[in-house]
């Protein structure tokens, strides 16, 4: 048997719907989009969504427009997709880590306070897995220190906790449409906020900073329009839209499947004496990844096992200090966040998405207890 670690399903309606595009006037930024971005900001009951390229754009975007400049610190966690670490660096700021819950991998909002400084104006938290940090605790910190707080909701589409949906009570909230996303455009990404001013500059910021975008210009027919400060190049354009707009309607049905999987993967993991991250009380998991912690000395040799018999298997994430650019530009080594490093050195994602069948559960299940007995 092969279990690849994600296989998406797109199919006939995604199809329909990107001729639709391609049969029409406008590819780039245009009805589609902002279609998309009802529908999004609907969904996660914020009052603006705007479409971009990346999560990596949209949290470039989001820490520039919270006015991230050079000098600045940013503090984040070093158990991330690198994305994370490299928006605050490509904003001007300085990553500054703190280490992370070893129950669950995310930040420790416990260790935050002693890490800020005069120069520190935001905390840049990421969902990890699907399982919100806590918002309540971090914003009570943020609150007494005056910062803000971007959330790294790449994971998170489906994530509550404590009655908060990612984006609702913070500066605003990234997502990525990455290929292995829940929902998917193969690229893409979004940032999402309540705040109308702040959601203007981005929606401006993604285009060079024009004033109107192409749309908009060929709509009301502007000749001309303005540049009043820098932007990017991360404007989402109608192809993506109309890939994700089909998947819109699908978020919970396949967030359902998701959960259920996870459901049994974490009975009989859990009969079988195998680690898992915890989860917390208050917490509405979205479930993008299933993680399990196996003893490190043996976890390099399951991932070979399960690799050889057929089952897609992920590391989420190598520790981002270790990296040797991060080891190079900030004497990063070993040691310096122990528990990020530990919990790393024996975490392996597993295969999680609607179209597994069963039958694929239970052979991953079988082959990770027998890789362990080896
Ligand atoms: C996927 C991911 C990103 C980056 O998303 P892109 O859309 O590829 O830029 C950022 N952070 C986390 C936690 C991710 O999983």
């Amino acid at each position: 048997m092969k279990v690849e670690f994600f296989r998406h399903d797109l199919g006939e309606a995604e199809l329909e719907s990107v001729e639709k595009v391609l049969r029409s006037l406008f590819l780039t930024t245009g009805e589609r989009v902002e279609e998309f971005e009802r529908g999004l900001a609907d969904y996660l009951n914020v009052k603006h969504a705007i479409g971009l390229t990346s999560c990596t754009g949209a949290l470039h975007l989001a820490l520039t427009v919270a006015g991230i400049k050079a000098g600045d610190e940013v503090i984040t966690t070093p158990l991330s997709f690198i994305a994370t670490a490299n928006a605050i660096l490509m904003a001007g700021g300085t990553p500054r880590f703190v280490d992370i819950e070893p129950e669950t991998g995310n930040i420790d909002a416990d260790k935050i306070e002693a890490a800020i400084t005069k120069k520190t104006k935001a905390i840049l938290p990421v969902h990890l897995y699907g399982q919100m940090v806590d918002l309540k605790k971090i914003l009570a910190i943020t609150k007494r220190h005056n910062l803000k707080i971007i959330e790294d909701a790449a994971h998170a589409l489906e994530a509550e906790r404590d009655g908060i949906r990612p984006g609702q009570k913070t500066f605003g909230a990234c997502f990525s449409f990455y290929a292995t996303k829940s929902i998917t455009s193969g690229e893409g990404g979004a940032f999402v906020a309540n705040d109308q001013a702040t959601a203007k500059v981005v929606r401006q910021l993604r285009s060079h900073g024009i004033t109107a975008e192409a749309a908009q210009r060929h709509r009301v027919g502007l000749r001309s329009y303005d540049i009043d400060r820098l932007g990017w190049k991360y404007n989402m354009d109608n192809i993506q839209a109309a890939l994700l707009l089909p998947q819109l309607k699908r978020i919970v049905k396949n967030w359902e499947r998701r959960t259920a999987i996870a459901g049994i993967y974490r009975r009989e993991f859990e009969k079988a004496g195998i680690a898992m991250p915890s989860i917390n009380p208050g917490v509405t998991h979205a479930n993008h990844l299933f993680a399990i912690l196996v003893p490190k000395n043996k976890r390099d040799n399951l991932l070979d096992y399960l690799k050889s018999h057929g089952v897609g298997a992920a590391i989420n994430y190598p520790p981002i200090h270790l990296f040797s650019f991060f080891r190079k530009t900030f004497g990063f080594g070993e040691g310096d966040f122990p528990i990020a490093e530990d919990f790393s050195a024996r975490e392996i994602s597993l295969p999680l998405y609607p179209a597994l069948t069963l039958a694929e559960v239970k052979y991953v299940i079988k082959t990770v207890k027998e890789g362990l007995q080896k």
